[in-house]
């Protein structure tokens, strides 16, 4: 809008300019020659020097004997003759001159009089003209205001084309979707028949797990105009907005029937009403409330789908999930080894990779990476290709980036002192140790004090395949890992630094879920204990709110530590009694800073 004003404003300017420019050519051309004084030219006539008078209104232009040409005003009303008599002219000489007039009414004659007058008046006019339309404009904009905001996808825009081939993994919610696709390619087949299509489909499933795409996707297959929405384009600054923007939404999209209408990330206005606190959360229902009522205005002839994304289904309020609203609900998960290694074929399809590359290992080494990540992953590898001048991208590239994408970009420049090397090498082969001594933990993958993002060394541990369900035995495994690095510190230094400052914050968070949400605690066994904590929308406030008793509050902070207790006991164990093996691996990794799999086996192994 600013870029527009300015680029107007420009013209007008450029506009102006070449006016006077060309008033001053004009006008120029009248002064150029030189003006005489009525009695001069009197004087001249009567020593006979002028050849020709020619007449033009009140302007006299006079040609000399010798060539040259002046200009002489009289007065507009008088005839010439009488005033040059009252000069007192020669008659005799006068007669000697040609003397013509000149039609009024030319061009020359509305340049050089009308002109210097109406230039003022029109370049007023055209001023007034000029902030009128901008002031138009603005009343314009206020009334565009209420329109919606959607951007378009036409089936004919090739570009922007995603189809169910580009989407990886979720077969389950492909199947539903394809229903969707064929109601909309053809809904006679379905209203003959009288079957009801459903208005609504929510995608649920965490951040990049491909909800944006898969509802683009239907979109493509289906060839229908797409309206793509973010719910947060809903609210403006203004109250009533988002219930006009969706009024607009919904009649442009039905008057492209059949249409599919896209709203993502519909938790920011589809929380459930009235969860705030205080006010100020009008706008945000009204918009939700305008929602429900086209939704329900909706028919199945409208051949209209709403398709809806969250990544939070449950704090969406109850009244969008009823019976023909979002009724169908499709989920979407994480993707497992076979999905994660179709997503990296697809991402990869048009990058050169190199004959080592194995996909499947990256899709082994990549549990619980999301879509996102590993499109991410596998840029990340061809920058990291192409800075090293390579014309593909090798299969070291995308280990390399598997652990970019998981803990950040390494930090070589970040040095360790001796000290803090030493201490960082024997808390990462506590973690290790410990893992590697224990049944149920995650074999470790790699240890490194290399630092990386926020971590100054890290264990990297993977499990074997896509877990779903976790047993006790596990956590309290992976309690003891955690440990591993705090109990390596005091056993060896017998210091702590803070380098374990968050391994203590997980152990605890995981400690604490054990008890009050997986019921693994005998103590308190099969109960969830909640604290409801409700984020205020828009707000920073955190209310919370206990279901439980202040006696419940210190058994469960009883239980959490013994928990965290027997998990340090535990840890206290291995380490202690492979010691030797604990300085073997720290001597190793200070020496090398990284040691991978294979080596660490090894070490692990040989006693
Ligand atoms: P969400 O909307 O669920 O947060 P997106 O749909 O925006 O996630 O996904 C982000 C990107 O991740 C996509 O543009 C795509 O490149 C990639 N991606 C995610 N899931 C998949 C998938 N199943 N197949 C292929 N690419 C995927
Ligand atoms: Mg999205
Ligand atoms: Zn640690």
């Amino acid at each position: 809008m600013m870029k527009n004003f300015s680029k107007k404003f420009l013209w007008a300017f450029v506009i102006l300019m070449l006016l006077s420019a060309a008033y001053s050519l004009v006008a120029g051309q009248f002064q150029s020659k030189k003006e005489i004084s009525l009695s001069e030219l009197v004087k001249k006539v009567n020593t006979g020097e002028v050849s020709e008078i020619t007449i033009s209104n009140s302007t006299l232009e006079i040609k000399l004997k010798d060539g040259s040409e002046v200009t002489a005003q009289k007065e507009v009303e008088a005839s010439l003759t009488q005033t040059l008599d009252n000069y007192g002219i020669d008659q005799g000489k006068l007669k000697d001159v040609n003397v013509h007039v000149k039609s009024n009414g030319t061009l020359a004659f509305l340049l050089g009089v009308v002109l210097p007058i109406l230039m003022p008046v029109i370049l007023i006019g055209f001023f007034i003209w000029f902030m009128a339309r901008q002031v138009q404009r603005g009343s314009m904009q206020a009334f565009t205001f209420g329109q919606s905001r959607a951007r378009l996808i036409t089936p004919e825009s090739q570009k922007d084309r995603v189809t169910f081939k580009d989407v990886a993994g979720v077969k389950e919610a492909k199947e539903e979707l394809k229903e969707i696709v064929d109601f909309l390619k053809s809904p006679k087949k379905f209203l003959d028949i009288g079957a009801k299509i459903p208005k609504g489909v929510l995608l649920m499933g965490p951040p990049g797990s491909g909800k944006t795409l898969l509802a683009k996707a239907v979109a493509g297959e289906a060839g229908v105009p797409f309206f793509h929405m973010s719910a947060s384009e809903f609210i403006e600054m203004f109250v009533g907005v988002g219930a006009s923007r969706t009024r607009d939404l919904f009649r442009l999209a039905k008057k492209a029937a059949p249409s599919i209408i896209f709203i993502d990330e519909l938790d920011a206005i589809g929380r459930i009403r009235g969860a705030g606190l205080g006010g100020g959360h009008d706008e945000r229902e009204q918009t939700l409330n305008q929602i429900l009522v086209e939704m329900d205005g909706m028919e199945t002839d409208d051949r209209v789908i709403m398709i809806a994304a969250t990544n939070r289904p449950d704090v969406l309020d109850p009244a969008l999930l009823r019976p023909g609203r979002f009724d169908r609900r499709v989920m979407l998960d994480l993707p497992d080894k076979q999905d994660r290694e179709a997503i990296l074929k697809i991402h990869t399809k048009n990058k050169p990779l190199a004959e080592d590359v194995a996909l499947k290992v990256i899709a082994e080494r990549t549990p619980g990476f999301s879509g996102a990540d590993l499109a991410n992953l596998v840029n990340e590898g061809a920058i990291l290709a192409a800075r090293q001048n390579q014309k593909t991208v090798a299969q070291m590239d995308l280990i390399s980036s598997i652990e970019k994408v998981m803990l950040g970009p390494e930090r070589k420049s970040r040095l360790l002192t001796v000290a803090e090397k030493k201490i960082s090498a024997y808390h990462e082969a506590g973690h290790a140790l410990v893992a590697a001594s224990l049944v149920h933990a995650d074999p470790v993958h790699k240890i490194s004090i290399v630092s990386r993002g926020r971590a100054a060394g890290y264990t990297l541990k993977l499990p074997i395949e896509d877990k779903h369900l976790y047993s006790r035995s596990y956590f309290l495994d992976e309690l003891a890992v955690s440990l591993g690095g705090y109990v390596a510190e005091i056993l060896v230094f017998n210091e702590i630094t803070t380098g374990a400052s968050d391994d203590l914050r997980k152990a605890t968070d995981l400690a604490h879920n054990l008890v009050t949400r997986f019921g693994m605690s005998e103590k308190i066994g099969p109960m969830v204990l909640s604290e409801k904590e409700e984020m205020v929308f828009l707000g920073r406030e955190l209310t919370t709110e206990k279901n439980f008793s202040e006696e419940t509050a210190r058994m469960i902070d009883h239980e959490v530590k013994s928990f965290l207790d027997s998990a340090r006991v535990r840890a206290e164990e291995v380490l202690i009694r492979r010691r030797a093996k604990l300085e073997e691996i720290a001597a190793v990794l200070i020496e090398k800073e990284t040691i991978e799999r294979e080596e660490f086996d090894r070490l692990v192994k040989e006693s």
